[in-house]
């Protein structure tokens, strides 16, 4: 599993690379057309673009958006100043609305962050709206281009500021959902893993919960036979004493394999229920559940099990209980707990089957 790791850095890169690009097309047209001051503006613009570009990383990203948002304010005063609102510079304006978005990554306060969106979108608007309508209206002109240039100039800008805006609001979307894949897909895996015991590799305790609601409810709705079994290590306490946390681990681990084998089959699904106690959940009458579980004893009784090279014997009590009309899970659990806690007074190494309450 990798940590978050959303590229910000490599988009914010990208965007600004995109506005040197798109500056440094406007440079080359207005310098070709031999217009005014827009050439050295465009220089510069490209210039710093580039510059930050090289230098700017998200902790540094409101001073480098305001910079970058006052840049584009003068190219579209200036380039409407110089040319009228026809050359289409002001639509870069609009383009940076999207990338106000990325202060919400930078750690600075919620509070901070909203004022931070709200304030950027509405003087993206304001200035556009000022430099497309008011500068054309209040201050004339400085020149006009011929007819052609005029339409190849407003092209290449709306052209341009529009490709700059999707450039940059699928930058954004494609690196927003990847991550989100990737955390989607994490998220299964750490689902999957909590229903797990490490160390046996049964299901543990709440990976079991599903399994166990469905059969109270196929008991419930078809009267499918549904037992219950509690199983407990025999003086487990005195076998980690003797021969270590370690041993009680293997031992665990051991009896953990041996009960997935054993439960190898549709009727029957065991997982560790907490320490040293298993839980059987059985889809038999309680006297067959009684009987497979005797078998299960017998076995484990028999075969030794290896620690550090000595041959241990390791015996389990069960308590086991099937369900009777009118009873609870709960109840069916205390049932099985009282035939476990029978079984272990009255001498362990056993199947105990209590009456219900
Ligand atoms: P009884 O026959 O009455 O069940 O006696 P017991 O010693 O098995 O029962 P007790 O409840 O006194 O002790 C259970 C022990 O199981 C105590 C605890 O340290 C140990 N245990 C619980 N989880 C683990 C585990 O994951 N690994 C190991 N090695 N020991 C564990
Ligand atoms: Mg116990
Ligand atoms: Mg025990």
């Amino acid at each position: 599993m990798q940590p978050f790791s959303y590229d910000i850095d490599r988009q914010i890169r990208l965007l600004f690379l995109g506005s040197a690009l798109a500056a440094a097309a406007n440079l080359a047209v207005t310098w070709a057309l031999a217009l005014p001051y827009l050439p050295v503006y465009y220089a510069a613009a490209a210039a710093a673009y580039l510059a930050m570009a090289r230098t700017v990383r998200i902790r540094r990203f409101v001073p480098a958006y305001c910079a970058a948002f006052l840049l584009a304010a003068g190219q579209s005063f200036v380039s409407v100043y110089v040319l009228g609102d026809d050359c289409g510079i002001q639509l870069y304006l609009l383009a940076l609305i999207i990338p106000c978005h990325y202060v919400r990554l930078t750690g600075c306060s919620q509070a901070f962050q909203r004022r931070f969106i709200i304030g950027a979108c509405c003087a993206c608007v304001v200035l556009y709206l000022v430099s497309d309508e008011l500068i054309d209206q209040v201050l004339t002109p400085l020149s006009r281009m011929d007819g052609q240039a005029e339409m190849f100039f407003t092209f290449l800008n709306v052209a341009g500021s529009l490709s700059l805006l999707v450039f940059v609001s699928s930058i954004f979307a494609s690196g927003y959902q990847k991550e989100l894949n990737r955390l989607r897909a994490d998220n299964t895996l750490l689902s999957a893993a909590a229903a797990y015991d490490a160390l046996t590799g049964l299901k543990n305790r709440r990976g079991m919960e599903p399994a166990l609601q469905s059969a109270y409810g196929e008991w419930l709705q078809n009267g499918r036979p549904l037992s219950i079994a509690i199983g407990d290590v025999d003086h487990f306490k005195q076998l980690n004493d003797a021969y270590g946390h370690e041993a009680g681990d293997l031992v665990l681990k051991t009896l953990g394999e041996l009960f997935s084998r054993w439960s190898d089959g549709p009727a029957v699904s065991v997982c560790r229920w907490g320490g040293e106690e298993f839980l059987f959940l059985l889809a038999v009458p309680e006297e067959a559940a009684a009987c497979m579980l005797e078998g299960l004893r017998a076995q484990l009784a028999a075969q030794p099990f290896s620690c550090g090279g000595a041959a241990l014997r390791v015996s389990m009590t069960f308590g086991v209980a099937g369900i009777r009309s009118g009873q609870t899970l709960l109840d069916l659990f205390r049932q099985a707990d009282r035939g476990l806690y029978a079984g272990k007074e009255n001498g362990r190494d056993q199947v105990v089957r209590a009456q219900p309450a």
